[in-house]
């Protein structure tokens, strides 16, 4: 019988998974190993673009590049992970209950928003996975039904990191398009920090300030948000604001897959691995990208909870478990090199090099940067087994 590799999603690290394990079992010529990615959808859902708009359009395929390389796709959502006994439960698109063994497990189930705060359940909304943007989006396309008021013109974006800030600084042209250039609307980060893009280098911070003094965007600065109601937001130092869109954008938490696994997790619920992506303490399961906290380098730095790292979690984390099962020598992960690109709207974006976000890029030349990532780099490769299994080496150049 064949072995199993079971791997559980197809975002990031699924899908470069499924594809290195396929590459390393063909050099092989092992016909003893098979392939199978469970998740909901046969699609690659490009969640860096969901604060764009248009977020119906940001899924690509997988089929056809899964046919082309002979990975098996089962469609499916993962509810229980039997370590004991080796199998997976899961619902199918039919909600019936169903059961598959593993001989190695590649957990890759990624990561949501946590609404943390009082009545952000009910109230908020994010761009966080492809259903709540579109919803997102619907509602923002609707507000020019709402009767003008300052509730209406104002968007509060709750958190500055990334994400806040690329929705953020997005904002004031959609708006403009929705409610007419004359509408005197309103985008306000609220953040935690004392200090615009606290947690970044100066050099970023800065160009995140220009940026935002550029566009209209404004900074609520040691903003400790309370409760989020039908009316706005109110934090915890008494002040109001009166919002018909609040977003979250903080808060991210690891699959809550991970907590079935018996082993050591981070904060935002993530699995440490070892360097070929096992799971410390587990012999049969690895885990990759949102859901993996692993080191990338000698000097201390571990992978963030972006794209950038999930693409070579997975494809390290599918040569290493085929490389276990064919008994050959597995690659340790490294990812070296550490770049930032930040979409700043109508401002252009800014490219950083390097851990301490050294800026090279701004404005249009920064745009361009930020377009090849996110409209070409981290896009299914052709569905051609070659072309797909050479993109898939984890040796081979990414960033
Ligand atoms: C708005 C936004 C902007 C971002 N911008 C950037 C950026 O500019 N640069 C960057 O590098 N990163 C960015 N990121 C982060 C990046 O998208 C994530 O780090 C990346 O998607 C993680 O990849 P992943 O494969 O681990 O998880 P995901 O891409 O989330 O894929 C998870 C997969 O698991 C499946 N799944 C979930 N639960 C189950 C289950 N129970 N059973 C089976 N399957 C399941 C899902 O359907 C999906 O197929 C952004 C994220 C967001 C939301």
């Amino acid at each position: 019988m064949k072995q199993q590799v079971l791997i559980l999603g197809a975002g990031f690290a699924g899908m470069w998974a499924a594809l290195s394990a396929a590459r390393l079992t063909d050099l092989h010529d092992s016909n003893d190993i098979e392939i199978t990615v469970l998740a909901p959808q046969p699609e690659l859902r490009i969640r860096p673009r969901f604060y764009e708009d248009g977020v119906e359009n940001f899924a690509a395929p997988l089929l056809p590049l899964f046919a082309a390389t002979g990975v098996k796709f089962i469609a499916g959502s993962a509810s229980e992970i039997d370590v004991a006994n080796k199998q997976v439960w899961y619902h199918t698109a039919q909600e019936n209950l169903s059961a598959m063994h593993y001989d190695r497990l590649v957990l890759a189930t990624g990561s949501h928003i946590n609404p943390m705060f009082p009545g952000a359940k009910e109230h908020a909304f994010d761009v966080d996975q492809l259903e709540s943007a579109a919803r997102f989006e619907q509602h923002l396309n609707q507000l020019a039904q709402l009767p003008e008021s300052d509730a209406r013109n104002t968007v509060v974006v709750c958190g500055g990191g990334f994400t806040g800030i690329e929705l953020a600084t997005e904002l004031p042209a959609r708006l403009r398009a929705i409610l007419g250039e004359r509408a005197s609307t309103r985008v306000i980060i609220a953040d935690r920090s004392p200090v615009v893009g606290g947690r970044y280098s100066e050099e970023l911070s800065a160009v995140i300030t220009q940026a935002s003094e550029e566009l209209g965007v404004e900074w609520k600065l040691n903003a400790e948000i309370a409760a989020i109601d039908a009316q706005g937001v109110t934090f915890k130092n008494g002040d109001f604001i009166a919002s018909n869109t609040v977003v979250m954008t903080m808060g991210v938490q690891a699959s809550p897959l991970t907590s079935q696994i018996p082993a050591t997790r981070d904060a935002q619920g993530r699995l440490h691995v070892d360097e070929n992506l096992k799971v410390v303490g587990q012999d049969d399961i690895y885990a990759t990208g949102d859901v993996a906290f692993a080191r990338t380098d000698d000097q201390g730095n571990t992978a963030l909870m972006t794209c950038q790292h999930a693409i070579m979690l997975g494809r390290f984390v599918g040569n290493n478990v085929a490389a276990e099962l064919l008994g050959v020598t597995p690659h340790p992960y490294r990812q070296v090199n550490y770049v930032t690109c930040l979409d700043l709207g109508g401002f252009g974006a800014v490219y950083t090099e390097g851990w301490d976000q050294v800026v090279k890029s701004t404005r249009s030349e920064g745009k361009k940067i930020k377009v090849a990532i996110t409209n070409e780099l981290i896009y299914p490769p052709k569905a051609e087994k070659e072309i797909a299994f050479a993109a898939a080496d984890p040796l081979a150049a990414f960033v």
